[in-house]
C-alpha cells in the first residue's frame, strides 16, 4: 500500500522544523505554503535565540504598559480598535492571563522549550550549515527603573537556572566598545545565541528537498475532506487549480493564519496577528555592533548577522493581517538607535526597503502544540509569537514525537490545541 504522506499546512519556520522532525523519523512528508516561499514572518526577524525570554506576553503589568503606549504614534505596541468579535475575545483570554499565577506556570515550559531548542539549533548549525552563533543577549537599559526591572528578571533567572549577569557601565563597554556612555546599566544572558533566519530557512529546506520532502509553494488549503473524525484528503490551490492531496496525518503550521484556518478544522485557536518591522544596514566600518542586544524601553532588537549587516526589528501592531506599513512605527524603531548608538543614526528607509512580519500570538503567551482535539489525525504547531524562531527546532520535534507515538520530549499539557475550549 502506497504511504500517505503527513501534511503540513505552512512553509514557515514552525512547518519546516516539524517537517524536519518528521522526516528524521522516517515520514514521508508534504510541506503547503500559500506563500512564494521567501516572504512572510519567518525570514526577516531579528533571528534571536533566546531561552532567556521565559516570561509570557500574557504577564502582570503588560496591560497598563499597553495602554500607555497606545496615546504614543511610535510607540512599540499598538492595538488597531475595530469592531472583531475575535479580538475582544483574544482581549479578554489577554487580561485574564495577565496575572502572577499564570506567569508562575508558564515559566518553566517557555524555559524548557527554549532549552532544548537552543541545544538543538547548536548541534543542527554543523549539519544544516547557517550562520550561527553563541554570543549571548544584551538587555540594555537607558532608565534605572527599568534596568530595576530587568535586574529583577536577572535574578528570576538564575533561580531557575538561566545565567544572567547585571552590568554597569563599564563592562558594558568591553563587551559593546560603540555603546553610549549615558545608559543606565544593562542585563546580560550569556546562553542566548543568533542565527540569520533566511540562511537558516534556505538551508533547511535544502536539505528537506534533498531527503525528498516534497515542499509545494504557492499551494492554499482551502478545505478538508473527513470521513468520521479523521481528514482524508486536503483541497489545495494552486495557480488556480485545484488539487486533492490524501494525507495520512495533518499538522497545522498556518502561524497567524491558523486561527482563520482553525475554524475550518473545528478547532478554537485564539490568535492575533502581531505585525512587527525591521530593516537591515551594514555595519559601520571600526564601529561594528557585536552583540546582539534588545533596547529595553523602545522594544528594539538589534542582531548583527553573517558578519555583515545589522537588523533593528520591533514594533507589536495588533491590527489584523493587514500589510499597510505604518512608518510613524518605523521611525520610532530607528530614532531610538542612535541613543544607544551614536554611529547608527539612520536615515528612516523607504517603505519599500521595510520588512514586515505577522507574528502569531496566542492571547497567554503559550503557542499551541500537541494533538487537535478535532480529529484523529490533525495536530497543531503554531502561536510562537515572538519566539517562533527560538522555539521552532523543540516545537517540530516535540510535534513529531506526539504523531509518531514517542515519547515527548517534555510534557505538553501546557502548550494544549484545546486549552480554550472548542
Ligand atoms: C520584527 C520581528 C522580529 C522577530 N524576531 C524574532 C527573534 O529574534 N527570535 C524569535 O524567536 N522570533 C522572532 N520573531 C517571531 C518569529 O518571526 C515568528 O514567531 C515565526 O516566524 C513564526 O513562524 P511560523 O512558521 O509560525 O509562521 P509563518 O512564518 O508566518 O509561517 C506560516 C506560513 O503559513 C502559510 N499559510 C497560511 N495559511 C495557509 C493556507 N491556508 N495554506 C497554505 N499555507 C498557509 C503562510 O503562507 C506562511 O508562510 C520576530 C518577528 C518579527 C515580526
Amino acid at each position: 500500500m502506497v504511504q500517505k504522506p503527513i501534511a503540513i499546512i505552512g512553509g514557515g519556520i514552525i512547518g519546516l522544523f516539524s517537517a524536519y522532525y518528521l522526516l528524521e523519523w522516517g515520514e514521508k512528508v508534504v510541506v503547503i505554503d500559500k506563500s512564494s516561499g521567501n516572504e512572510g514572518c519567518s525570514f526577516g526577524n531579528a533571528g534571536m535565540v533566546v531561552p532567556s525570554h521565559f516570561i509570557p506576553l500574557a504577564s502582570p503589568g503588560m496591560i497598563e504598559k499597553g495602554l500607555k503606549w497606545m496615546l504614543d504614534s511610535e510607540s512599540p505596541f499598538y492595538v488597531k480598535p475595530r469592531i472583531s468579535l475575535e479580538l475582544l475575545k483574544w482581549g479578554l483570554q489577554f487580561y485574564k492571563n495577565s496575572n502572577q499565577k499564570h506567569v508562575d506556570s508558564s515559566v518553566p515550559l517557555l524555559r524548557d522549550l527554549g532549552l532544548i531548542s537552543k541545544l538543538l539549533y547548536h548541534d543542527l548549525a554543523q549539519k544544516l550549515k547557517y550562520s550561527y552563533e553563541e554570543k549571548g543577549l544584551v538587555m540594555y537599559c537607558k532608565k534605572q527603573n527599568t534596568l530595576d526591572e530587568e535586574a529583577h528578571v536577572a535574578e528570576l533567572a538564575n533561580n531557575i537556572g538561566i545565567e544572567a549577569k547585571v552590568l554597569d557601565k563599564k563592562s558594558i563597554h568591553k563587551l559593546e566598545p560603540e555603546i553610549r556612555p549615558e545608559v543606565a546599566g544593562a542585563v546580560y544572558f550569556p546562553g542566548d545565541a543568533h542565527l540569520n533566519p533566511t540562511e537558516l530557512i534556505e538551508s533547511l529546506k535544502k536539505y528537506l528537498v534533498d531527503k525528498g520532502v516534497v515542499i509545494k509553494h504557492n499551494s492554499e488549503m482551502i478545505n478538508i475532506q473527513t470521513v468520521g473524525d479523521e481528514i482524508t484528503s486536503l483541497e489545495i490551490m494552486n495557480d488556480e487549480q485545484k488539487e486533492m492531496l490524501e494525507v495520512g496525518n495533518v499538522v497545522l503550521a498556518a502561524g497567524s493564519w491558523s486561527g482563520i484556518l482553525g475554524k475550518m478544522l473545528r478547532l478554537n485557536l485564539p490568535m492575533q496577528a502581531g505585525k512587527g518591522y525591521s530593516v537591515s544596514k551594514s555595519q559601520v566600518p571600526n564601529k561594528e555592533i557585536f552583540i546582539p542586544n534588545i533596547l529595553v524601553e523602545a522594544r528594539v532588537a538589534i542582531t548583527p548577522m553573517s558578519g555583515r549587516f545589522v537588523r533593528f526589528g520591533g514594533t507589536m501592531e495588533i491590527g489584523g493581517l493587514d500589510g499597510t506599513i505604518n512608518m510613524n512605527r518605523v521611525r520610532g524603531i530607528i530614532k531610538s538607535v542612535p541613543e544607544f548608538f551614536p554611529d547608527y543614526a539612520l536615515d528612516v528607509p523607504k517603505k519599500e526597503e521595510v520588512w514586515y512580519g505577522f507574528r502569531p500570538c496566542s492571547p497567554d503567551g503559550l503557542p499551541y502544540i500537541g494533538h487537535s482535539g478535532a480529529y484523529k489525525n490533525l495536530f497543531i504547531n503554531t502561536g510562537h509569537a515572538m519566539m517562533g524562531i527560538s522555539l521552532a527546532p523543540a516545537s517540530g520535534k516535540l510535534i513529531a514525537q506526539q504523531i509518531l507515538g514517542k515519547k515527548t520530549e517534555m510534557d505538553l499539557n501546557g502548550f494544549s490545541a484545546q486549552r480554550f475550549g472548542n
